[in-house]
């Protein structure tokens, strides 16, 4: 399958990892919309928030482990935002899975 983040997560395509494990790989996003823009993946290909099943939620419940754990170790005292994009009308242009970890300046509400 032609799917660039299936492609970082298998190390096919270079990306500045910041976390990896068994199951999910975090990497710094290459167009970043804030100080700190990382992108939180599954290494499993589910393409988007619309097919989370019974069967393959667990790692998305894992994701959110990892959020907090980075926010911890890049000390995001501050706050950070965490986004999915989910279809073209929220504006997912990749679609594999990927939440954005962002941090280090103020967001707005909503959108922004
Ligand atoms: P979305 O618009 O929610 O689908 O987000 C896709 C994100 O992936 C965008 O923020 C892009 O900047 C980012 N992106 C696309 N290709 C790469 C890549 N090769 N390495 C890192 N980030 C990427
Ligand atoms: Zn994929």
């Amino acid at each position: 399958m032609d799917c660039i983040f299936c492609k970082i997560a298998n190390g096919e395509i270079p990306a500045t990892k910041v976390y990896e494990d068994e199951t999910v790989v975090a990497f710094n996003d290459l167009e970043p919309q804030a100080p700190t823009h990382i992108l939180v993946i599954p290494k499993e290909h589910i393409s988007s928030a619309a097919e989370v099943t019974e069967e393959n939620s667990k790692v998305i419940a894992h994701i959110f482990e990892v959020i907090a754990k980075l926010s911890k170790d890049l000390k995001m005292d501050e706050g950070f935002r965490v986004v999915n994009n989910c279809g073209d009308s929220a504006g997912q242009t990749v679609k594999h899975i990927h939440f954005h970890l962002l941090s280090g300046r103020k967001f707005t509400w909503p959108a922004g």
